[in-house]
């Protein structure tokens, strides 16, 4: 029998507000615990909350990067349950009348297809404190500094076909929101959370089958081995004439291994209501005009861009877009530079493997796009060879200056004069008779090697293109 999965996932994204959703205390990660925490957080009677506008300007902007309708009426609701991390005995979030539904969010897949995922909503909420297991041996210890932070969950249609489709979705997801910069998506720091939800159904069947619920995954690599390993598991439980039984699972990263947590609460188990203590979120209209006009230019808008104005290739396109930082670095240096294919390869090449080299991105990386720009001109009008721009670049990014007074400054100007590069030619020609027989013997591959020592002897100075040349006519092929 021919099995489908059917994946939709649940996406908690933190806003990187200054404060928290509903009361002025910072939200940091890392201090001391309960240290960011007041009357309101902590759920205190007669503690009165306040909707944090930040918050609602990054849930916004959020909602239309992922094409949502917004909602200029959303209401806050109680979900209530008592779990020792909620002081206050319900979250605060939103339920029948989110701030956001019905978007779309397209990525490509492993075969380079685009998919579209549809959004379901997009709703604001709270997050919850914190239970440590680790810190008094024997008891759980409750660090509330987390809990009033602000978050957005994003709910997709169970749109998704396989594990890998769920990775690439999220990989697309989190770059969209890294360029509208609402999140700063550290999953170590629990800034993106995913939920999975996984059923799997006989190919061609429209109806749903029974889903189970993935918890506790925090990377991309763990959603894709527990959606993975979970597929895996409903297969094999219908197919000996079992049936799936609808329940929470934890994922556990050491172990890779997926344990149930308890049998899945129905929503009515929640008690939602609108919460009595916070009117409904109105946004203006215009608020939500001027909050489009000013979103950036979205991830794969502007790939197609760059394949279109610059002949990239979508792949080139799609690596230079990875990050606003790194597309807007290739932007700045193919106008320095003028020639935006040399701009793509200098940028992907020499100067990624450097930032990689010295731990940095193109945020950081500390030559200017316009000295890079001058350097790929040094190659182009050959002044410099390939190779000795390379040397440059390290230097450049090692102590900074000009590339032309550091090209002056060590000698690497590269020699184009043929009686001088003839010199050098004939030099190996004479000395290296057997590699030279074995070359006219028909041993060809030992160009390169001949070539090689040529350069050499130049300090690397020598054009090779030139020296191509007249090593061939030398050597008689
Ligand atoms: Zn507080």
């Amino acid at each position: 029998m021919s099995w489908e999965a059917v994946i939709g996932l649940e996406v908690h994204v933190q806003l990187r507000t200054e404060r928290k959703l509903f009361c002025g205390n910072r939200v940091v990660f890392g201090d001391a615990p309960n240290t960011h925490v007041c009357p309101v957080c902590l759920g205190l009677p007669g503690a009165l909350p306040t909707t944090n506008p930040q918050a609602v300007e990054l849930a916004l902007r959020t909602a239309l990067a992922l094409g949502c309708t917004v909602h200029l009426r959303s209401v806050w609701a109680r979900k209530n349950y008592f779990y020792p991390d909620l002081p206050k005995g319900y979250q605060t979030t939103q339920f029948e009348e989110p701030i956001a539904t019905a978007g779309l969010v397209a990525f490509d897949d492993a075969d380079g297809v685009e998919r579209v995922v549809r959004i379901t909503r997009a709703h604001m909420e709270e997050d919850a404190g914190k239970s440590i297991h680790d810190r008094i041996p024997g008891n759980t210890a409750v660090d509330l500094n987390r809990a009033g932070t602000p978050l957005v969950e994003i709910v997709t249609e169970p749109d998704l076909r396989s594990a890998a489709d769920a990775r690439a979705f999220l990989v697309s997801l989190k770059q969209l929101l890294e360029y509208v910069d609402v999140s700063d998506c550290n999953m170590e720091e629990g800034s993106l959370r995913v939920d999975a939800n996984v059923s799997v159904r006989t190919k061609g069947e429209t109806e749903l089958g029974a889903k189970t619920e993935i918890k506790n995954v925090n990377s991309f690599s763990g959603v894709e081995k527990a959606v993975e390993i979970e597929i895996a598991r409903q297969i094999e439980v219908l197919e000996a004439g079992g049936s799936v039984e609808q329940e929470t699972l934890l994922w556990d990263d050491h172990r890779g291994r997926l344990r149930s947590m308890r049998s899945k609460e129905d929503s009515h188990d929640y008690r939602y209501f609108p919460c009595p203590d916070l009117p409904p979120l109105v946004i203006e209209q215009a608020v939500v005009d001027a909050a489009r006009a000013q979103l950036p230019e979205l991830p794969r808008a502007r790939r197609d861009r760059f394949t279109d104005a610059y002949g990239l290739s979508v792949y080139d396109a799609g690596v230079l877009t990875q990050s606003v930082a790194t597309a807007d670095y290739f932007e700045a240096v193919a106008a320095a530079a003028g020639d935006s294919k040399a701009a793509a390869n200098w940028v992907m090449g020499p100067a990624q493997a450097l930032m990689n080299e010295r731990k940095e991105d193109a945020t950081t990386f500390p030559v200017a796009a316009a000295a890079l720009g001058e350097l790929i001109g040094l190659v182009a009008d050959g002044t410099v060879s390939d190779g000795a721009a390379k040397k440059v670049l390290t230097i450049l990014a090692e102590d900074g200056g000009s590339p032309k007074a550091i090209v002056e400054a060590q000698g690497l100007t590269q020699v184009r004069d043929d009686d001088q590069l003839a010199g050098w030619v004939s030099e190996v020609v004479e000395e290296l008779t057997d590699e030279v027989t074995r070359y006219r013997e028909g041993e060809t591959r030992l160009l390169g090697f001949l070539m090689g020592q040529v350069m050499k002897r130049s300090g690397g100075k020598a054009d090779p293109r030139r020296v191509n040349e007249l090593l061939r006519d030398a050597l008689g092929s």
